[in-house]
Protein backbone atom coordinates (compact mmCIF):
# COMPACT_ATOMS: atom_id res chain seq x y z
CA UNK A 1 0.00 0.00 0.00
CA UNK A 2 1.60 2.93 -0.99
CA UNK A 3 3.63 3.48 -4.39
CA UNK A 4 6.37 6.26 -3.20
CA UNK A 5 9.87 5.95 -3.28
CA UNK A 6 10.20 3.30 -0.64
CA UNK A 7 7.20 1.37 -1.64
CA UNK A 8 7.95 0.98 -5.13
CA UNK A 9 11.95 0.78 -4.43
CA UNK A 10 10.65 -2.14 -2.37
CA UNK A 11 8.44 -3.91 -4.72
CA UNK A 12 11.03 -3.56 -7.45
CA UNK A 13 13.38 -5.37 -5.16
CA UNK A 14 10.56 -8.08 -4.94
CA UNK A 15 9.92 -8.41 -8.10
CA UNK A 16 13.49 -9.80 -8.81
CA UNK A 17 12.42 -13.17 -7.51
CA UNK A 18 10.14 -14.08 -10.78
CA UNK A 19 8.08 -16.56 -8.72
CA UNK A 20 6.89 -13.66 -6.28
CA UNK A 21 3.83 -11.73 -7.13
CA UNK A 22 3.54 -8.09 -6.11
CA UNK A 23 0.88 -5.78 -6.04
CA UNK A 24 1.13 -2.19 -6.07
CA UNK A 25 -1.88 -0.33 -4.99
CA UNK A 26 -1.15 3.55 -5.13
CA UNK A 27 -3.45 6.50 -4.61
CA UNK A 28 -1.65 9.02 -7.09
CA UNK A 29 -1.72 8.55 -10.80
CA UNK A 30 1.59 7.36 -12.05
CA UNK A 31 4.26 10.84 -12.51
CA UNK A 32 4.14 9.21 -16.30
CA UNK A 33 0.60 11.01 -16.32
CA UNK A 34 1.05 14.18 -14.55
CA UNK A 35 2.66 17.19 -16.85
CA UNK A 36 3.77 19.18 -13.31
CA UNK A 37 2.60 22.27 -14.30
CA UNK A 38 1.79 23.21 -10.95
CA UNK A 39 2.40 22.07 -7.33
CA UNK A 40 -1.31 19.96 -7.32
CA UNK A 41 0.15 18.25 -10.39
CA UNK A 42 2.97 17.36 -7.99
CA UNK A 43 2.93 13.35 -7.04
CA UNK A 44 3.55 13.36 -3.41
CA UNK A 45 6.48 11.19 -3.43
CA UNK A 46 7.76 12.34 -6.80
CA UNK A 47 7.84 15.94 -6.24
CA UNK A 48 10.04 18.93 -6.68
CA UNK A 49 12.47 17.63 -3.87
CA UNK A 50 16.03 16.43 -4.53
CA UNK A 51 17.21 13.73 -2.63
CA UNK A 52 20.79 13.03 -1.30
CA UNK A 53 21.04 9.11 -1.53
CA UNK A 54 23.70 7.42 0.43
CA UNK A 55 25.98 5.04 -1.54
CA UNK A 56 24.05 2.45 0.38
CA UNK A 57 20.82 3.55 -1.33
CA UNK A 58 22.71 3.89 -5.19
CA UNK A 59 23.90 0.46 -4.37
CA UNK A 60 20.43 -0.93 -4.34
CA UNK A 61 19.27 1.07 -7.39
CA UNK A 62 22.47 -0.36 -8.64
CA UNK A 63 21.43 -3.98 -8.74
CA UNK A 64 18.08 -3.32 -9.87
CA UNK A 65 19.09 -2.17 -13.13
CA UNK A 66 17.87 1.13 -12.62
CA UNK A 67 21.30 2.99 -11.71
CA UNK A 68 22.57 3.58 -14.94
CA UNK A 69 19.66 5.32 -16.40
CA UNK A 70 19.58 7.36 -12.65
CA UNK A 71 22.99 8.75 -12.34
CA UNK A 72 22.39 10.55 -16.20
CA UNK A 73 20.21 13.18 -14.00
CA UNK A 74 22.78 12.56 -10.46
CA UNK A 75 25.39 14.63 -9.41
CA UNK A 76 28.11 12.95 -6.96
CA UNK A 77 28.80 15.09 -3.87
CA UNK A 78 32.93 15.27 -3.41
CA UNK A 79 32.82 17.53 -0.57
CA UNK A 80 30.34 18.43 2.56
CA UNK A 81 31.26 21.94 4.37
CA UNK A 82 29.20 21.37 7.81
CA UNK A 83 29.65 25.08 9.34
CA UNK A 84 27.48 27.29 12.00
CA UNK A 85 26.39 30.42 11.47
CA UNK A 86 28.16 33.00 13.59
CA UNK A 87 31.25 30.79 14.80
CA UNK A 88 34.69 29.95 13.00
CA UNK A 89 33.70 26.01 13.94
CA UNK A 90 34.01 23.77 10.82
CA UNK A 91 34.07 20.00 9.52
CA UNK A 92 34.97 19.00 6.07
CA UNK A 93 34.25 15.50 4.43
CA UNK A 94 35.90 14.91 1.48
CA UNK A 95 35.31 11.72 -0.80
CA UNK A 96 39.01 11.91 -1.53
CA UNK A 97 40.23 11.60 1.97
CA UNK A 98 37.49 9.05 2.87
CA UNK A 99 38.70 7.00 -0.37
CA UNK A 100 35.65 7.03 -2.16
CA UNK A 101 34.23 8.11 -5.26
CA UNK A 102 31.55 10.07 -3.90
CA UNK A 103 30.02 10.68 -0.58
CA UNK A 104 26.61 10.03 -2.40
CA UNK A 105 24.54 11.71 -5.20
CA UNK A 106 21.68 14.09 -5.42
CA UNK A 107 19.00 13.61 -7.48
CA UNK A 108 15.57 15.11 -8.07
CA UNK A 109 12.49 12.72 -6.54
CA UNK A 110 10.55 13.09 -9.92
CA UNK A 111 13.73 11.28 -11.81
CA UNK A 112 13.83 8.39 -8.91
CA UNK A 113 9.87 8.24 -9.58
CA UNK A 114 10.21 7.88 -13.13
CA UNK A 115 13.14 5.13 -12.94
CA UNK A 116 10.91 3.36 -10.60
CA UNK A 117 7.62 3.49 -12.43
CA UNK A 118 8.89 2.37 -15.53
CA UNK A 119 10.28 -0.40 -13.85
CA UNK A 120 7.54 -1.41 -12.20
CA UNK A 121 4.98 -1.45 -15.57
CA UNK A 122 7.85 -3.63 -17.23
CA UNK A 123 8.18 -6.10 -14.52
CA UNK A 124 5.39 -9.45 -15.48
CA UNK A 125 4.83 -9.94 -12.13
CA UNK A 126 4.21 -6.61 -10.85
CA UNK A 127 0.66 -4.94 -11.22
CA UNK A 128 0.55 -1.74 -10.59
CA UNK A 129 -2.56 -0.21 -9.56
CA UNK A 130 -3.03 3.92 -9.49
CA UNK A 131 -5.07 5.79 -8.61
CA UNK A 132 -6.11 3.00 -6.25
CA UNK A 133 -6.88 2.69 -2.47
CA UNK A 134 -7.35 0.31 0.57
CA UNK A 135 -10.44 0.39 2.23
CA UNK A 136 -9.98 -2.54 4.83
CA UNK A 137 -7.85 -4.85 5.83
CA UNK A 138 -8.80 -7.80 7.42
CA UNK A 139 -7.71 -11.35 8.60
CA UNK A 140 -8.71 -14.29 7.30
CA UNK A 141 -6.52 -17.57 8.50
CA UNK A 142 -3.19 -17.22 8.06
CA UNK A 143 -3.94 -14.16 5.63
CA UNK A 144 -4.72 -10.96 5.28
CA UNK A 145 -7.43 -9.90 3.31
CA UNK A 146 -7.32 -6.15 1.71
CA UNK A 147 -10.37 -4.01 0.06
CA UNK A 148 -9.11 -2.63 -3.43
CA UNK A 149 -10.89 0.23 -4.77
CA UNK A 150 -9.83 0.85 -8.25
CA UNK A 151 -12.20 2.86 -10.68
CA UNK A 152 -14.97 2.85 -8.44
CA UNK A 153 -15.34 -0.96 -8.55
CA UNK A 154 -13.99 -3.31 -5.21
CA UNK A 155 -11.85 -6.02 -5.30
CA UNK A 156 -10.74 -8.66 -2.69
CA UNK A 157 -6.96 -9.30 -2.55
CA UNK A 158 -5.86 -12.08 -0.38
CA UNK A 159 -1.97 -12.05 0.70
CA UNK A 160 0.37 -13.41 3.52
CA UNK A 161 2.01 -10.19 3.51
CA UNK A 162 0.85 -6.57 2.95
CA UNK A 163 3.36 -3.39 3.32
CA UNK A 164 1.75 -0.17 4.94
CA UNK A 165 4.05 2.35 2.60
CA UNK A 166 1.40 5.22 2.17
CA UNK A 167 3.26 8.29 4.16
CA UNK A 168 3.44 9.87 6.87
CA UNK A 169 -0.32 10.74 7.43
CA UNK A 170 -0.64 6.53 6.86
CA UNK A 171 -4.06 5.61 5.83
CA UNK A 172 -3.05 1.85 6.23
CA UNK A 173 -1.59 2.10 9.82
CA UNK A 174 -5.03 3.50 10.89
CA UNK A 175 -6.44 0.52 8.84
CA UNK A 176 -4.64 -1.80 11.07
CA UNK A 177 -5.57 0.31 14.52
CA UNK A 178 -1.59 1.17 15.01
CA UNK A 179 -1.31 4.54 16.02
CA UNK A 180 1.84 7.03 15.78
CA UNK A 181 3.83 9.18 17.87
CA UNK A 182 3.52 12.76 15.83
CA UNK A 183 5.58 15.52 17.05
CA UNK A 184 5.64 18.72 15.21
CA UNK A 185 8.76 20.52 14.58
CA UNK A 186 7.12 24.00 14.35
CA UNK A 187 9.27 24.17 11.39
CA UNK A 188 8.34 24.36 7.46
CA UNK A 189 11.46 23.14 4.96
CA UNK A 190 11.84 26.20 1.76
CA UNK A 191 12.41 23.83 -1.02
CA UNK A 192 13.93 25.22 -3.91
CA UNK A 193 16.94 25.49 -6.76
CA UNK A 194 19.67 28.09 -6.82
CA UNK A 195 22.19 29.18 -9.31
CA UNK A 196 25.41 30.47 -8.09
CA UNK A 197 27.63 32.72 -9.83
CA UNK A 198 30.36 30.36 -10.12
CA UNK A 199 30.74 26.42 -10.41
CA UNK A 200 29.77 24.50 -7.43
CA UNK A 201 32.07 22.08 -7.75
CA UNK A 202 29.82 19.16 -6.33
CA UNK A 203 30.17 21.18 -3.21
CA UNK A 204 27.33 20.55 -0.54
CA UNK A 205 26.79 22.87 2.28
CA UNK A 206 25.30 22.02 5.54
CA UNK A 207 24.60 25.01 8.12
CA UNK A 208 23.20 25.25 11.26
CA UNK A 209 21.67 28.69 12.03
CA UNK A 210 19.63 30.37 14.60
CA UNK A 211 16.79 29.35 13.15
CA UNK A 212 16.94 26.02 11.95
CA UNK A 213 19.11 24.01 9.62
CA UNK A 214 19.99 24.74 5.88
CA UNK A 215 21.14 22.42 3.38
CA UNK A 216 22.42 23.04 -0.01
CA UNK A 217 23.08 20.04 -2.56
CA UNK A 218 24.85 19.79 -6.13
CA UNK A 219 22.37 19.65 -8.67
CA UNK A 220 22.93 19.51 -12.37
CA UNK A 221 23.15 22.78 -14.68
CA UNK A 222 25.18 23.92 -11.89
CA UNK A 223 22.45 24.56 -9.59
CA UNK A 224 21.94 23.88 -5.97
CA UNK A 225 19.29 22.89 -4.39
CA UNK A 226 18.20 23.89 -1.14
CA UNK A 227 16.60 22.92 1.69
CA UNK A 228 15.88 25.73 4.45
CA UNK A 229 14.54 24.77 7.53
CA UNK A 230 13.06 27.49 9.51
CA UNK A 231 10.20 28.77 11.65
CA UNK A 232 6.49 29.14 10.12
CA UNK A 233 6.61 33.03 9.96
CA UNK A 234 10.19 33.69 9.05
CA UNK A 235 8.76 30.67 6.11
CA UNK A 236 6.04 32.62 5.31
CA UNK A 237 7.82 35.91 4.56
CA UNK A 238 10.80 34.37 2.63
CA UNK A 239 7.97 32.51 0.75
CA UNK A 240 6.21 35.94 0.04
CA UNK A 241 9.76 37.78 -0.77
CA UNK A 242 10.59 38.97 -4.38
CA UNK A 243 13.23 36.60 -5.73
CA UNK A 244 16.08 39.28 -4.84
CA UNK A 245 15.25 39.69 -1.26
CA UNK A 246 15.34 35.69 -1.02
CA UNK A 247 18.72 35.18 -2.43
CA UNK A 248 20.26 37.91 -0.12
CA UNK A 249 18.66 36.81 2.88
CA UNK A 250 19.78 33.42 2.10
CA UNK A 251 23.46 34.65 1.07
CA UNK A 252 23.31 36.00 4.70
CA UNK A 253 22.33 32.88 6.34
CA UNK A 254 24.25 30.49 4.52
CA UNK A 255 27.84 32.56 4.79
CA UNK A 256 30.42 32.69 2.98
CA UNK A 257 30.92 29.50 1.34
CA UNK A 258 27.76 29.75 -0.55
CA UNK A 259 28.80 33.21 -2.33
CA UNK A 260 27.00 34.99 -4.77
CA UNK A 261 23.25 33.79 -6.08
CA UNK A 262 22.42 34.70 -9.44
CA UNK A 263 18.71 32.87 -9.61
CA UNK A 264 16.43 30.86 -7.59
CA UNK A 265 13.71 28.79 -8.70
CA UNK A 266 9.98 28.23 -7.71
CA UNK A 267 9.80 27.86 -4.38
CA UNK A 268 7.72 24.79 -2.73
CA UNK A 269 7.31 24.33 1.72
CA UNK A 270 6.96 20.90 3.76
CA UNK A 271 6.13 21.27 7.10
CA UNK A 272 8.16 19.07 9.30
CA UNK A 273 7.43 16.83 12.10
CA UNK A 274 8.86 13.65 13.65
CA UNK A 275 6.10 10.32 13.01
CA UNK A 276 6.76 7.23 14.67
CA UNK A 277 4.53 4.11 14.14
CA UNK A 278 3.78 2.85 17.88
CA UNK A 279 4.11 -1.11 16.04
CA UNK A 280 6.05 -1.78 12.94
CA UNK A 281 5.37 -5.07 12.27
CA UNK A 282 2.19 -7.49 13.08
CA UNK A 283 1.33 -10.56 11.77
CA UNK A 284 1.15 -10.37 7.90
CA UNK A 285 1.92 -6.86 7.90
CA UNK A 286 4.71 -3.96 8.07
CA UNK A 287 4.87 -0.49 8.21
CA UNK A 288 7.55 0.82 6.06
CA UNK A 289 9.24 3.90 4.86
CA UNK A 290 7.29 7.60 6.42
CA UNK A 291 4.77 5.78 7.68
CA UNK A 292 6.54 3.68 10.19
CA UNK A 293 9.25 6.69 10.78
CA UNK A 294 9.08 10.05 9.11
CA UNK A 295 12.11 12.37 9.77
CA UNK A 296 13.57 16.18 9.86
CA UNK A 297 15.63 15.73 6.44
CA UNK A 298 18.36 17.51 8.73
CA UNK A 299 21.06 14.31 8.16
CA UNK A 300 19.56 13.61 4.98
CA UNK A 301 18.28 9.94 6.22
CA UNK A 302 14.67 9.48 5.92
CA UNK A 303 14.92 8.08 2.77
CA UNK A 304 18.32 6.40 2.77
CA UNK A 305 17.70 4.80 6.57
CA UNK A 306 13.84 3.46 4.94
CA UNK A 307 16.07 1.63 1.91
CA UNK A 308 18.29 -0.20 4.49
CA UNK A 309 15.16 -1.43 6.13
CA UNK A 310 14.27 -2.44 2.55
CA UNK A 311 17.36 -4.50 1.89
CA UNK A 312 17.01 -6.35 5.28
CA UNK A 313 12.95 -6.90 4.98
CA UNK A 314 13.88 -8.31 1.46
CA UNK A 315 16.92 -10.60 2.81
CA UNK A 316 14.67 -11.31 5.32
CA UNK A 317 11.63 -12.67 2.74
CA UNK A 318 14.42 -14.37 0.30
CA UNK A 319 15.44 -16.54 3.52
CA UNK A 320 11.99 -17.07 4.37
CA UNK A 321 11.30 -18.68 1.75
CA UNK A 322 14.31 -21.02 1.33
CA UNK A 323 13.09 -22.12 4.55
CA UNK A 324 8.96 -22.48 3.70
CA UNK A 325 8.10 -19.96 6.32
CA UNK A 326 5.21 -17.87 5.36
CA UNK A 327 6.34 -14.29 4.64
CA UNK A 328 2.91 -13.23 6.83
CA UNK A 329 5.26 -15.19 10.29
CA UNK A 330 4.62 -12.75 13.13
CA UNK A 331 8.11 -14.04 14.06
CA UNK A 332 9.77 -13.61 10.97
CA UNK A 333 8.55 -10.31 10.68
CA UNK A 334 10.03 -9.68 14.31
CA UNK A 335 13.06 -10.89 13.42
CA UNK A 336 13.20 -8.02 10.50
CA UNK A 337 12.54 -5.66 13.19
CA UNK A 338 14.92 -6.72 15.69
CA UNK A 339 17.52 -6.31 12.79
CA UNK A 340 17.07 -2.93 11.94
CA UNK A 341 16.23 -1.24 15.16
CA UNK A 342 20.03 -0.35 16.89
CA UNK A 343 20.28 1.96 13.36
CA UNK A 344 16.92 3.29 13.24
CA UNK A 345 17.28 3.87 17.01
CA UNK A 346 20.21 6.21 16.00
CA UNK A 347 18.99 7.51 13.08
CA UNK A 348 16.37 8.79 14.43
CA UNK A 349 17.93 9.97 18.15
CA UNK A 350 20.93 12.10 15.71
CA UNK A 351 18.58 13.87 13.50
CA UNK A 352 15.68 14.53 16.29
CA UNK A 353 18.80 16.09 18.87
CA UNK A 354 20.65 18.30 15.89
CA UNK A 355 16.91 19.58 15.19
CA UNK A 356 16.32 20.70 18.46
CA UNK A 357 19.61 21.90 19.37
CA UNK A 358 20.15 23.74 16.58
CA UNK A 359 15.74 24.80 16.38
CA UNK A 360 15.75 26.01 20.07
CA UNK A 361 15.74 29.78 21.31
CA UNK A 362 15.88 28.34 24.41
CA UNK A 363 18.32 30.57 26.21
CA UNK A 364 20.92 28.34 28.39
CA UNK A 365 20.48 25.69 24.65
CA UNK A 366 22.00 29.09 23.50
CA UNK A 367 24.44 29.40 25.35
CA UNK A 368 25.69 25.66 24.98
CA UNK A 369 25.37 25.34 21.18
CA UNK A 370 27.98 28.26 20.64
CA UNK A 371 29.89 27.24 23.69
CA UNK A 372 32.86 25.95 21.55
CA UNK A 373 33.11 22.34 22.93
CA UNK A 374 29.22 21.52 22.62
CA UNK A 375 29.78 23.23 19.15
CA UNK A 376 33.17 20.97 18.31
CA UNK A 377 31.34 17.64 19.58
CA UNK A 378 28.30 18.42 17.22
CA UNK A 379 30.23 19.17 14.11
CA UNK A 380 32.49 16.59 14.24
CA UNK A 381 29.63 14.03 15.45
CA UNK A 382 27.79 15.32 12.82
CA UNK A 383 30.79 14.46 10.47
CA UNK A 384 31.37 10.95 11.59
CA UNK A 385 27.80 10.73 11.15
CA UNK A 386 27.35 12.15 7.66
CA UNK A 387 30.07 9.96 6.72
CA UNK A 388 28.89 7.01 7.90
CA UNK A 389 25.75 6.90 6.96
CA UNK A 390 26.57 8.44 3.12
CA UNK A 391 29.08 6.37 2.16
CA UNK A 392 26.36 3.10 3.40
CA UNK A 393 29.23 1.08 5.43
CA UNK A 394 26.53 0.90 8.63
CA UNK A 395 24.38 -2.26 6.57
CA UNK A 396 24.45 -4.10 3.94
CA UNK A 397 22.30 -3.24 1.06
CA UNK A 398 23.18 -6.67 -1.01
CA UNK A 399 19.82 -7.82 -2.21
CA UNK A 400 20.08 -11.76 -2.07
CA UNK A 401 20.81 -13.53 -5.12
CA UNK A 402 17.83 -14.70 -7.15
CA UNK A 403 17.92 -18.24 -9.23
CA UNK A 404 16.58 -17.07 -12.73
C1 LIG B 1 12.34 18.73 2.35
C2 LIG B 1 12.73 17.29 2.45
C3 LIG B 1 14.00 16.88 2.03
C4 LIG B 1 14.38 15.54 2.16
N1 LIG B 1 15.64 15.18 1.79
C5 LIG B 1 16.05 13.90 1.98
C6 LIG B 1 17.38 13.49 1.65
O1 LIG B 1 18.20 14.27 1.17
N2 LIG B 1 17.74 12.19 1.87
C7 LIG B 1 16.85 11.27 2.38
O2 LIG B 1 17.23 10.11 2.57
N3 LIG B 1 15.58 11.63 2.68
C8 LIG B 1 15.17 12.91 2.50
N4 LIG B 1 13.88 13.27 2.81
C9 LIG B 1 12.93 12.22 3.27
C10 LIG B 1 12.30 11.46 2.10
O3 LIG B 1 11.74 12.35 1.18
C11 LIG B 1 11.24 10.52 2.64
O4 LIG B 1 11.84 9.69 3.59
C12 LIG B 1 10.62 9.65 1.55
O5 LIG B 1 9.91 10.43 0.62
C13 LIG B 1 9.66 8.63 2.16
O6 LIG B 1 9.06 7.88 1.13
P1 LIG B 1 7.76 7.02 1.38
O7 LIG B 1 7.55 6.28 0.11
O8 LIG B 1 7.85 6.27 2.66
O9 LIG B 1 6.61 8.08 1.64
P2 LIG B 1 5.98 9.14 0.64
O10 LIG B 1 7.06 9.77 -0.16
O11 LIG B 1 5.12 10.03 1.47
O12 LIG B 1 5.05 8.28 -0.34
C14 LIG B 1 3.86 7.70 0.10
C15 LIG B 1 3.09 7.20 -1.11
O13 LIG B 1 1.87 6.60 -0.69
C16 LIG B 1 0.79 7.09 -1.48
N5 LIG B 1 -0.46 7.02 -0.68
C17 LIG B 1 -0.89 7.87 0.28
N6 LIG B 1 -2.07 7.44 0.78
C18 LIG B 1 -2.37 6.30 0.14
C19 LIG B 1 -3.47 5.39 0.22
N7 LIG B 1 -4.48 5.58 1.06
N8 LIG B 1 -3.47 4.31 -0.59
C20 LIG B 1 -2.44 4.08 -1.47
N9 LIG B 1 -1.38 4.93 -1.58
C21 LIG B 1 -1.35 6.01 -0.79
C22 LIG B 1 1.20 8.50 -1.85
O14 LIG B 1 0.53 8.95 -3.00
C23 LIG B 1 2.70 8.33 -2.07
O15 LIG B 1 2.99 7.92 -3.38
C24 LIG B 1 13.46 14.59 2.70
C25 LIG B 1 12.20 15.00 3.10
C26 LIG B 1 11.84 16.35 3.00
C27 LIG B 1 10.46 16.76 3.46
Amino acid sequence: MGGGLVGASLAACLARDPAVQVVVVEKFAPPSQHNHTGPQDLHPSYDARNTALANGTCHVFEQLGLWQGMRQHAVPIHTIDITNQGSFGRAVIRAEEERVRALGYVIENRFMGQFLNQHLQQCPNVQLLAPADIGGLHYEGDQMVASVEIDGRWEMMKTPLVVIADGAQSHGRALLGIGAEVTPYEQVAIVTAVTPDRLHHNLALERFTDTGPLAVLPQTENRWGLTWCLDKERAAELMAAQDDAFIAALEQAAGAAIGNLTKVGKRYTYPLALTLAKEQVRPNAVVLGNAAHGLHPVAGQGLNMAMRDVAVLVQTLAAAREQGISWGDFKLLSGYLQQRQQDQFNTIQFSDKLTKLFSNRNGVLNLARNSGLLLFDTLQGTKRFVARHAMGRSVSTTLPEVAL
